[in-house]
């Protein structure tokens, strides 16, 4: 057998999201987290979107471990997902290990589960693959590097990090393992590459501090602050801050009171006794007095933010003198739902503080200097780009080639379905595999199928016609004209003629069909189907879908 490693991402390399990479030696793999992503057919009913874990099928004997690196929603969310496929044991680290707890309760896989929690600088033997876990700072806690000691040399796998010296909770970053390594030797270092695009360093979590006391300071009445509830850094600063000014807090979200209670029970948050107030009590509180930490700083139409902003959430409004302050990022693609947000608390008379006027939000990924301290304590001899868009990883490259000295052909730049082998000397993709995405309605947990999004959306763009032909069975003709019911097909109105037109199509295609044709319902549905659509196509370009009925009598 070669002694080779393949590593072959199942996402998240060139995309937003659905982070997943298979790690195969001979016949052992591992997997390293299961994320989900947000995908744009969110308008077709689909809520999020999973990697298609099919192309591991061929290795169902093979996988060993999955090994989350932290807790994000883009590398534990599609966990479920693939445990219903593969009951494979679970490495991470006991935060990780909670948000994945209550995700697998909700799927009811908890009991099937084995879920092993580990410790920073754990070693983990899991065949031919040795893995320690090395501590980073992101925002959230207890985030790991994955060090993976293989036959062919060590890879080392960032996860999600940037290098914060102070960070609000928890140690600061492991750089010593990292160096340890270092001077060991590392055959590659795949790294995260989110804000690769962006120079200096990455503010510590604490840099936002100053300006939220500002605001807490100037604030005349209701604060109400949007954040991701996953930002467990964040949280206690604005839980400490409200304290100082003698403010309650009040959760408003799902995710947010789950976050925060998986936080609490675990011991990652400290929160003041009597310091979190309920919706009701909060209600009674003076408006100088309360703070509201929600969720939806994206807009989501769902999440409380949004509600507020839209007056439909039970029980409370936005109102005139509230101060907003989102405290997270804008995820690309959310800008629009984001900015029609903001315009609905601007009408209800909110200030509203986001990122782009106050530091009020520092990011969880490392920038380029920060990419810097990681790849010159690791020194690596390759070094492979992860996690980002393409243009990302292309400028993570850039920088590594640069302004680190690598040569080109010690950077690789991979996609998801990419198999990159290395053998210790050299690193090279040596083939592709199709992996697609699976949809998923969170509202059952169901996955929709892949057709049935297409149909969707063909729905969507081009609408439908259904029509009914009355045949008499005995003589083949029809026993009335056909019966056409469109809806949102451009050029069919009630008045222009079209229909009679294309009722015209669907009598002529009845009359002229052979007998086998008459005699077989289905050929001679997708006869008139075909005619008819040759007709619409002609006249309007449309191509809507077409369903005929048949009724022999
Ligand atoms: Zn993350």
């Amino acid at each position: 057998m070669n002694a080779v490693l393949e590593i072959i991402p199942l996402g998240g390399v060139g995309e937003f999201g659905h982070n997943c990479m298979a790690m195969r030696f001979g016949d052992e793999m591992l997997i390293l987290d299961a994320g989900m992503g947000f995908p744009e057919e969110k308008v077709f009913g689909v809520d999020v979107s999973v990697p298609d874990f099919d192309f591991l099928e061929q290795y169902r004997d093979n996988i060993t471990a999955l090994i989350l690196t932290h807790g994000h929603e883009d590398h534990l969310g599609a966990l479920p997902y693939i445990l219903k496929k593969f009951n494979v044991p679970v490495y991470c680290s006991h935060f990780t290990a909670g948000l994945a707890e209550s995700k697998l309760e909700e799927h009811d896989l908890l009991g099937d589960t084995l879920l092993h929690r580990v410790e920073p600088r754990d070693v983990i033997d899991i065949g031919v693959f040795s893995v320690e876990f090395i501590r980073v700072s992101h925002s959230l806690v207890d985030c790991f590097s994955l060090a993976i000691r293989t036959p062919v040399g060590t890879v080392i796998h960032t996860g999600d990090y940037k290098v914060d010296e102070t960070p609000v909770i928890g140690e600061p970053i492991d750089l010593r393992s990292f160096r340890r390594y270092g001077q060991e030797g590392v055959l590659a270092l795949l790294s995260d590459s989110t804000n690769a695009t962006v120079p200096g360093r990455t503010p510590s979590e604490r840099a936002v501090i100053p300006a939220l006391e500002e605001i807490f300071a100037e604030a005349p009445a209701r604060i109400v602050i949007a954040a991701f509830a996953s930002s467990i850094h964040r949280l206690q600063i604005i839980l400490d801050i409200s304290q100082q000014f003698n403010r309650k807090v009040c959760l408003l979200g799902r995710s947010m009171l789950k976050y925060v209670e998986v936080a609490d029970r675990l011991g990652y948050l400290d929160i003041p006794d009597g310091l979190l107030v309920s919706f009701n009590q909060a209600k009674q509180t003076r408006d100088q007095e309360i703070v509201f930490l929600v969720t939806g700083s994206q807009g989501e139409s769902r999440a409380a933010l949004s509600q507020l902003a839209m007056q439909s959430y039970k029980g409370m409004t936005i109102e005139d003198g509230d101060t907003v302050v989102l405290s997270a990022r804008i995820i690309p693609g959310n800008e629009r739902a984001i900015s029609r947000m903001i315009g609905f608390l601007y009408k209800r008379g909110a200030n509203i503080i986001e990122e782009k006027r106050r530091l009020v939000h520092v990011s969880g990924h490392a920038s380029q200097e920060d990419i810097r301290i990681m790849t010159e304590a690791v020194r690596p001899k390759f070094v492979v780009p992860i996690h980002g868009e393409y243009r990302m990883l292309f400028r993570h490259k850039e920088f590594v080639k640069n302004h680190l000295g690598y040569a080109e052909e010690n950077i690789i730049l991979i996609e998801n379905g990419d198999v990159l082998e290395l053998d210790g000397e050299q690193a090279k993709v040596v083939g592709k595999k199709e992996i697609g995405r699976t949809f998923i309605d969170e509202t059952g947990f169901e996955a929709i199928r892949n057709d049935t999004v297409r149909e969707r959306r063909h729905l969507a763009n081009d609408g439908m016609i259904t029509l009914v032909v009355s045949i008499n069975v005995k003589t083949g003709e029809l026993n009335a004209p056909p019966e056409i019911v469109s809806r949102g097909v451009r050029g069919f109105d009630a008045n222009n003629g079209f229909s009679d037109e294309a009722r015209r199509i669907v009598t002529a295609s009845v009359t002229g069909a052979s007998r086998d044709t008459l005699a077989d319902e289905g050929l001679l549905k997708e006869h008139i189907r075909v005619e008819l659509k040759r007709f619409i196509q002609k006249q309007t370009g449309g191509k809507p879908m077409i369903m005929p009925v048949i009724l022999q009598v």
